[in-house]
């Protein structure tokens, strides 16, 4: 709904130049963020969201250092503390899920660009030790309509989980509909279709190995933790959530030799309660400079707390997405409900 009125708002507000929609709305500081860029299908991801082409990726880096000066820790450090207003507008580029296409495609290009970017992994994929929950799911539904939804399979899948039909919508249902705590159940389903997700991550290595990250890292770039296992926090007990996000960022920390702390919150930071937060900023082990959440252009309490605005919707182009983002951002200013609230 949010997403629908952000894409419209991007077409309406079109008319609008950037550094206008900037200085009415005061935000300076943009944290974009995407997972890859590919020119081929990915089928782990296909499902569960739009992988920018190396194209329409370069065109968006085009349109985004047009207005934004790309930033590193140190500005972001210094923003973090209040420095206020940058001299020029500024972003910090993000990268969420560890995948491969990270040092295949995107950091090539970063590299060549001058752009300083933080990467974001989840530690338990390091080397393509396993998979995360919902890209099984996304092989699964792929598998099936890669052979066109087999009526006997339909069959199988109505049986073993009592299905109302047969059909290729509540099977697509049921497996998107799998949630982290249910999550082997997706290793079941994998049986039904023929799918070994050990021989995919053996083969198609879908994720960064650790030589690679230690590579982005000795290049400059930022390594960040992004849970160990991707959960999505709300639904954790908050034991649960501190174990992710200690266990994750004290690995990448020790792993690639870190003296920063930079942690991305899988999914979404929304339901997580305010105590989590208070009980980060108290603790000196393991360091943390900032946090990152998903909630697009929108103001956040806690001061080490980054809402980012994600890139990868649909086949909308950055200007596009960015126009939408900001002119949402000025509506509701009106109504003073630009600041996110936690209980
Ligand atoms: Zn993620």
């Amino acid at each position: 709904m949010q997403r629908g009125i952000k894409v419209l708002l991007g077409i309406a507000g079109g008319w609008i130049p950037q550094s206008i929609l900037i200085n009415l709305t005061g935000q300076h500081f943009l944290f974009p963020f995407y997972h890859t860029v590919s020119n081929t299908p990915l089928p782990h991801v296909n499902q569960v969201y739009r992988v920018r082409s190396f194209a329409s990726f370069t065109r968006d880096l085009d349109f985004l250092t047009g207005h934004f000066q790309p930033v590193g820790l140190e500005e972001l450090r210094a923003f973090r503390k209040g420095a206020g207003k940058p001299s020029k507008p500024c972003m910090f580029l993000t990268f969420d899920d560890g995948l491969s296409g990270i040092y295949d495609i995107v950091a090539p290009e970063l590299l060549k660009r001058g752009i300083p970017a933080a990467f974001f992994i989840n530690t338990d994929f390091i080397d393509n030790q396993d998979l995360f929950f919902r890209y099984k799911a996304s092989l699964i539904l792929d598998r099936l309509e890669h052979n066109n939804y087999p009526r006997a399979v339909l069959e199988n899948f109505q049986r073993r989980y009592h299905l109302m039909r047969a059909g290729r919508i509540n099977v697509r249902e049921l497996v998107l509909g799998v949630t982290y705590r249910r999550r082997a159940e997706l290793d079941e389903m994998a049986k039904l279709v023929d799918l070994d997700f050990t021989a995919f991550l053996k083969v198609k290595k879908p994720y960064l190995s650790s030589t690679q990250i230690s590579e982005l890292a000795r290049s400059g770039f930022y390594i960040g933790a992004h849970s160990r296992d991707h959960p999505l926090f709300s639904d954790l007990a908050q034991d649960e959530q501190f174990f992710q996000y200690r266990d994750s960022l004290t690995l990448v920390q020790q792993e690639f030799g870190l003296t920063y702390g930079l942690f991305s919150f899988p999914f979404t930071d929304e339901g997580v309660p305010p105590s989590f937060f208070t009980a980060l900023s108290a603790e000196g082990t393991p360091p943390m400079d900032a946090t990152f959440g998903t909630a697009g252009l929108k103001e956040d309490p806690v001061d080490f707390h980054f809402q980012r605005i994600p890139m990868e919707v649909k086949k909308i182009p950055a200007s596009r997405i960015l126009k939408g983002e900001y002119t949402y951002y000025l509506l509701k200013g009106l109504l003073g409900r630009n600041k996110i609230t936690r209980e």
